[in-house]
């Protein structure tokens, strides 16, 4: 294996420090309008570490907490902290959060439409301080994903699937430390859905590159994710390994079961389910 884009393979160790902790963080849009309320999480290095909940429960503010993409949508971390490697971020301009390698793969792709594949790999390495390794690193990324290579158009005009490989592709040419993922699986055909996490977890246990993955499709999530944390109206309901959380009643029964009825929230089932002891 070149050495190229060989990171550090630290072991998922949950009891080490965290490489990305949050700690009671609430963020605020609009200066009104409370989304996060007093999340914490631990993402640990080398692992994949999954972030589940229904719709607008927060799973992307937090990711863009995390990222600094939040000022753009005049939202901000209104209270606690977040840190990476042990020191704080929150506050910090996007761009040095970038720099310091932490890497967002947006939801619905954001490729650049008029470019093509090998144009929006090549803008993937703009960030890095040390340019050498370019060309390789581009090899590397074609050989998780070669159809991008068949592909000499413009981007936009590529399959889901494709640009969804792209967008991981272009993330990893910026040779991160965190790729925070917002929902992969988004539009995608289960066999896809199937491909795309196969090689998300390839990258994870080749390259080391820890990843905090946002999804609604529990199924996919934790059938590739070290850990997970289960989300809801901006606050941890619960967490635990895979298995743990695989294991767990109320997960199987609302997030793992048949089609998910979404207006049921997990508390809601939570106290349905107390209320049937009481009676
Ligand atoms: P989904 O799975 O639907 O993407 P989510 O869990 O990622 O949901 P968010 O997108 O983080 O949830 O949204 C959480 C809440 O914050 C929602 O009520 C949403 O309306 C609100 N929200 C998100 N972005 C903004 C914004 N830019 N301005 C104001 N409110 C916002």
């Amino acid at each position: 294996m070149s050495q190229i884009m060989t990171l550090e393979r630290p072991a998922a160790d949950a009891a080490a420090a965290p490489l990305l902790a949050l700690r009671n963080v609430e963020v605020v849009y609009d200066d009104v309008i409370l989304v996060l309320r007093g999340l914490s999480l631990d993402v640990p290095a080398g692992s994949i570490t999954a972030l589940l909940g229904a719709n607008g429960a927060g799973k992307s503010t937090t990711l863009k907490a995390v990222s600094g993409l939040l000022r753009s949508e005049n939202g901000e971390v209104t209270r606690g902290e977040i840190l990476f490697d042990g020191q704080r971020i929150d506050g910090t301009e996007p761009d040095l959060i970038v720099r310091r390698g932490i890497f967002q793969v947006m939801e619905g792709r954001r490729i650049i439409a008029d470019m093509t594949p090998m144009e929006n790999l090549r803008l993937g390495a703009f960030s890095r301080r040390d340019r050498s390794g370019v060309a390789e690193d581009l090899e590397r990324v074609l050989a998780y994903f070669p159809r991008l290579k068949e592909r000499t158009g413009a981007a936009g005009y590529l399959s889901g699937g494709e640009q969804q490989m792209l967008a991981i592709g272009r993330a990893l040419m910026a040779r991160p430390r965190l790729i925070l993922m917002d929902e992969p699986s988004m539009g995608l055909s289960p066999l896809l859905v199937k491909e795309v996490f196969a090689i998300i977890r390839q990258i994870n246990r080749d390259l080391g590159v820890t990843i905090l993955l946002v999804e609604q499709n529990a199924r996919a999530a934790l059938g590739v994710a070290d850990r997970g944390y289960i989300m809801e109206q901006g606050k941890v309901v619960l967490d635990g390994t895979v298995e743990e959380l695989r294991a767990n009643e109320d997960v199987k029964e609302f997030y793992l079961g048949g089609a998910g009825d979404q207006r049921r929230t997990f508390k809601n089932l939570k106290s349905f389910k107390r209320r049937k002891r009481w009676i």
